[in-house]
């Protein structure tokens, strides 16, 4: 936190959703939750306690039914996360827990439940994967609604909320998230939660602005506080002075022109000035999200993360079940291409049939491609279903986590399989179907020569290329200072592996962030990566870019990349070459 001048503060916080709002700030309070007294309960009073608890549970469950049932049609996608909250109030780990915890402390139902929640959090405190905070997060907030319902707070009722407001809370759950109107609610912070919180996912589907992670805007901002929210940023601006309240309002309407002119232009195909078509594709996480892909103007999916569907719910999904919303994306798609990736969790995911908190390093554990060929049963269903699905349009399938060129080979031989079985059945199936994988591995990188022999294409995935290749946490703040896609050893694996792409005519995408980046752009370009896939909101703007770009200048100027030493160094020739472009082309800033 910076204090500019006396009243004017800005918090910095986890960008979740884009765009600025300014207006009125509204606490969500959640008063009496948080502070709780621990009294002892009698033995003959302790079945009553018990009831007291099942009754609050049930409360709660109800309340959240009739939120479901009132989700409006644009959110309606979104409802299985709402039914998963559901399951989690019968939670072994949380209901069975509590009510062991009054019986055999003898303590209120208040205390009990806040113990029960203080050890689930402490458990899986050492555990950075996002998914699985993603998880404890969805524990808090159920336990948040019966703690609501047990000391009798005013239960939050955002539908309810008549002014044009931005909301402050300590934390939305994705129940409350998905109450916001959209014609009242300009925007909201909270101080827990991050990116990949099912709350950041919610309010990127709004397209509101949403800065979260903030630690403790609830504290600084008071009720009617005139607030600035930059969600591109990640900034929050309490009581700006009158210089800056022009300066946003300015930068607001100039980036919601924006946006409306490249999405506008973004149905053009992204082309060079010297006439290079590039392909410009969306990632997504929900069958739903096909929608802004379309939208923002992409030319298919390039990444298609396939973990949700697992993760929402506490079985298995059927290949049935998998099929449909293959199809059905798939179907929308057609003719673009959807790059469909197989199931990407691992022991370290809270999944309820694959829960391993043993890892003591879940990031090299096993995860993606690993755990599919371990648990033949998860991985042959969803071979089949992406089979039978491909069909319906244009269909690639990838494999996620490949660090050796035995997983590439074991990985094909089930397929087959799937392929055989399905052929047993005389179903049908695209038999031509094209196979990739994704490179995100150091050892994948160096071997791309030979992992070229059994493949149609690469994909890239930096996100976690550049954790394991600078050996930095991609999700550890501490170290994010060192979490630099831009840094040289980077660059070259890129270009390896690009120039090998081309040396053995194999297919090449990127589908990690960098690929989002502007920045990056004139340098993907130089290296020759010309498929790019990010998430839906980036295509205008990464389309824009390319689009006042040439090859063979960004072909010189790679030249002078791969002389730098440092990242620092490729970002500031970066910015000396191309700034110009990229700041008229709609960059923001690094
Ligand atoms: C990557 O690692 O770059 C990637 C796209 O996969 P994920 O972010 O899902 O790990
Ligand atoms: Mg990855």
């Amino acid at each position: 936190m910076t204090n500019t001048n006396e009243m004017e503060l800005h918090l910095r916080g986890i960008t979740a959703s884009p765009g600025i709002c300014i207006g009125k700030a509204y606490l969500v309070g959640r008063e009496g939750v948080d502070v709780v007294d621990k009294y002892f309960i009698s033995e003959d009073n302790l079945q009553n306690e018990i009831k007291r608890f099942k009754a609050a549970v049930k409360n709660a469950k109800d309340n959240l039914s009739e939120i479901i049932e009132a989700t409006p049609e644009e959110l309606r996608e979104h409802a299985h996360i709402l039914e998963t909250h559901k399951v989690l109030y019968k939670d072994k780990m949380l209901y069975g827990k509590t009510i062991e915890t009054i019986t055999k402390e003898r303590v209120n139902a208040e205390w009990a439940l806040k113990k029960v929640v203080s050890n689930v959090k402490a458990m899986f405190r050492n555990m950075t994967d996002s998914y699985l905070q993603g998880r404890v997060d969805d524990i808090i907030h159920v336990s948040g609604s019966i703690m609501q319902y047990l000391v009798g707070a005013k239960v939050v009722d955002i539908a309810a909320i008549d002014k044009r407001v931005i909301l402050v809370a300590v934390d939305l759950s994705p129940a409350e998230t998905s109450q916001i109107q959209l014609e009242k609610i300009k925007g909201f912070i909270t101080d827990h939660g991050g990116k990949t919180s099912h709350t950041g996912i919610i309010a990127r589907s709004l397209e509101i602005p949403a800065v979260l992670g903030l630690d403790n805007a609830t504290r600084i901002i008071k009720n009617d506080d005139i607030i600035i929210v930059d969600g591109t940023a990640g900034i929050v601006i309490v009581n700006p002075t009158e210089q800056t309240l022009i300066q946003f309002e300015e930068q607001k309407a100039g980036y919601e022109e924006y946006k409306a002119v490249i999405t506008r232009e973004s149905y053009i195909p992204a082309e060079t000035l010297d006439g290079i078509r590039l392909q410009v594709l969306g990632n997504i996480e929900l069958p739903e999200e096909v929608v802004s892909v379309i939208d923002y103007g992409g030319d298919g999916i390039g990444l298609y993360r396939t973990e949700f569907q697992y993760l929402s719910r506490p079985d298995i999904p059927t290949e049935h079940e998998l099929f449909d919303k293959y199809k059905d994306v798939i179907e929308v798609m057609a003719p673009k291409p959807v790059t469909i990736r197989t199931l990407d969790i691992s022991a370290d995911k809270a999944v309820p049939y694959a829960t391993d908190s043993t890892e003591k390093n879940p990031a090299l554990g096993l995860r993606g491609i690993r755990y599919c060929l371990q648990r033949q049963d998860i991985f042959k269903p969803q071979l089949r279903a992406i089979l039978r699905a491909s069909v319906f349009g244009n269909v690639r399938i990838m494999f996620p986590m490949i660090s050796c060129y035995d997983e590439v080979l074991h990985a094909k031989r089930i397929l087959r399989e799937a392929a055989d079985s399905l052929d047993k059945e005389g179903l049908d199936f695209n038999k031509n179907i094209k196979m990739g994988i994704m490179i995100e591995t150091p050892s994948a990188v160096i071997m791309a020569d030979v992992m070229a022999r059994d493949v149609d294409f690469f994909s890239l995935g930096t996100n976690d290329l550049v954790q394991y290749s600078l050996a930095v946490d991609r999700v550890n703040k501490k170290v994010a200072h060192l979490y630099q896609p831009l840094n040289p050893a980077i660059i070259r694996m890129i270009k390896h592996v690009a120039d090998v792409a081309k040396d053995k005519g194999v297919d090449l995408f990127m589908c990690g962030e960098m690929a989002g980046d502007p920045v990056n752009i004139p340098i993907l370009l130089g290296l020759g990566i010309e498929k790019l896939s990010m998430n839906p909101q980036s295509i205008p703007v990464v389309k824009n870019i390319i689009k006042s770009l040439d090859v063979k200048n960004a072909r010189m100027f790679i030249k002078k990349v791969l002389k730098e030493t440092t990242d620092t160094g490729v970002t500031e020739l970066v910015m000396t070459t191309y700034g110009n472009i990229l700041f008229e082309t709609g960059y923001t800033g690094i």
